[in-house]
């Protein structure tokens, strides 16, 4: 049992180590302060000849279809304001669009990608064969990110062109915050997002790519948060930032203070990754402020343990609301996603690394994401790749799990897709391009005719 003192994160430690950390000169950047957020602007419009989804078709207890009907969705101030009959005439003064009778769905969320490290967008990079490990790689990106700086905004903004046309309009993005780049990585990438919020939804975890506790960044972190992050991130507590507990705590306790989230990158295999993450539920158990804030991602651990462990260990991070953000790697071994998604995780998918020095295999597209999920875990039949779209949605689907349609429903956000599919099933399974893509009613990819 670990000395209760050495466990606890008490407010008042959480406190005076803030004061410490404003003492060391902790300000708002410049850029960030000057920059006020756009604010999503929400359009108005009736979108005439929408598909929905209604419920399952079923033979016995099989799903064998998904039903659909007709309807009219009646899009006001940025929100689904009702679903009106496919005929129904449109309020005074509101423009009519044509949908074709395509389907609607509700847009994608890129939940884990780094839109601040990409070269897409920029000259193709020829991918060098790694020599050195996970260091190597710090050591290149001390030389490469300060070269990429100039550019970054404009890379950002084509990788976000890229996901929106892939009917992607939120992404919660990764943004290096390490001892050579310092916060400046945040303040670019919260302009260049701040400046597409009619269109794009985000989210910045200010990411200790080069070790956190180890890279003495506390300060700096605490800048970047002041900068408009709105997650602490964290790296291998043990296997790069040399030492589990310090390494969490330090983490959990500048989210505390500063009422931010968490989204750790966990790579760390075994005993060690799983350790980290019992410290982190230990830590959400004891401050519910937290709770529904934390994502682990990656967590590569939880392919090393028992299914049997596994399920107590997702019970309980469901309890506390922890989600997970995971890439669906597949290898010798797999995610445990439905374990998971069974004890109620929240489970979220990514895109990583859309072509940088990591890696050039990300697409930008999360749908793919959903049908590798099928692929890799049997979901084979209507019901399981009809389900499956909440890999690429980040949770909602048109149907929930019983068949009950759930999505749009007034009041939700009119972040929406248009998709020339009968069903989310065939969408999964074809890949079906996105033709008209929305985010707060807003036309952000496709084209739509007026009525
Ligand atoms: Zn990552």
């Amino acid at each position: 049992m670990m000395d209760r003192n050495d466990m606890q994160l008490s407010r008042r430690g959480i406190l005076a180590a803030a004061l410490v950390a404003g003492a060391a000169g902790v300000a708002a950047p410049a850029m960030a302060a000057k920059t006020k957020p756009a604010g999503a602007k929400g359009a108005s419009f009736l979108l005439r000849g929408v598909t929905l989804e209604t419920g399952y078709r079923r033979e016995g207890s099989e799903v064998v279809g998904t039903e659909t009907a007709k309807a009219s969705v009646l899009v006001r101030g940025g929100k689904i304001a009702a679903i009106l009959p496919a005929d129904a005439p449109a309020p005074m003064g509101v423009a009519v669009r044509d949908a074709k009778g395509m389907l609607l769905l509700p847009s994608f969320r890129d939940m884990h990608i780094h839109l601040d490290k990409t070269f897409y967008g920029g000259p193709w990079v020829p991918p060098r064969k790694r020599t050195e490990d996970i260091r190597g790689q710090i050591k290149l990106e001390q030389t490469l990110l300060p070269q990429l700086l100039p550019t970054l905004e404009e890379r950002a903004g084509k990788l976000v062109d890229l996901l929106q046309s892939n009917g992607t309009t939120f992404a919660r993005s990764q943004c290096n915050v390490d001892p050579v780049v310092g916060t400046k990585h945040v303040e670019l990438l919260k302009h260049a997002l701040d400046g597409r919020a009619d269109g794009f939804g985000h989210e910045i975890v200010a990411f200790p790519q080069h070790g956190f506790v180890s890279a003495d960044l506390i300060p700096t972190m605490r800048a970047a948060m002041a900068a408009g992050a709105t997650h602490v991130g964290g790296i291998d507590p043990t296997a790069l930032d040399g030492g589990m507990e310090k390494s969490v705590d330090a983490m959990m306790q500048v989210a505390l203070d500063m009422d931010k989230g968490v989204d750790i990158h966990l790579h760390e295999p075994g005993a060690s990754g799983i350790a980290a993450i019992r410290r982190i539920a230990d830590t959400v158990e004891r401050e519910r402020s937290l709770s529904g804030k934390v994502t682990l991602s990656h967590a590569f651990s939880m392919m090393s343990i028992s299914e049997g462990e596994m399920a107590e260990l997702a019970a309980r991070l469901a309890s506390l609301d922890v989600s997970v953000a995971s890439t669906l790697p597949f290898g010798t071994r797999m995610m445990p996603i439905p374990i998971l998604l069974d004890k109620g995780v929240k489970v979220y998918t990514g895109t990583d690394s859309v072509e940088d020095h990591w890696s050039v295999f990300g697409s930008g597209d999360v749908l793919e994401k959903a049908k590798l999920a099928c692929q890799l875990y049997g979901w084979s039949d209507e019901y399981g790749i009809s389900q499956s779209l909440k890999i690429a949605t980040g949770g909602p689907t048109p149907l929930d799990a019983a068949g009950k349609q759930v999505w749009p429903k007034a009041g939700d956000a009119a972040d929406m897709v248009l998709v020339p599919a009968s069903c989310s099933a065939e969408t999964v399974a074809r890949q079906t391009p996105r033709k008209a893509v929305f985010h707060a009613g807003n036309l952000v990819a496709g084209v739509l005719d007026a009525a």
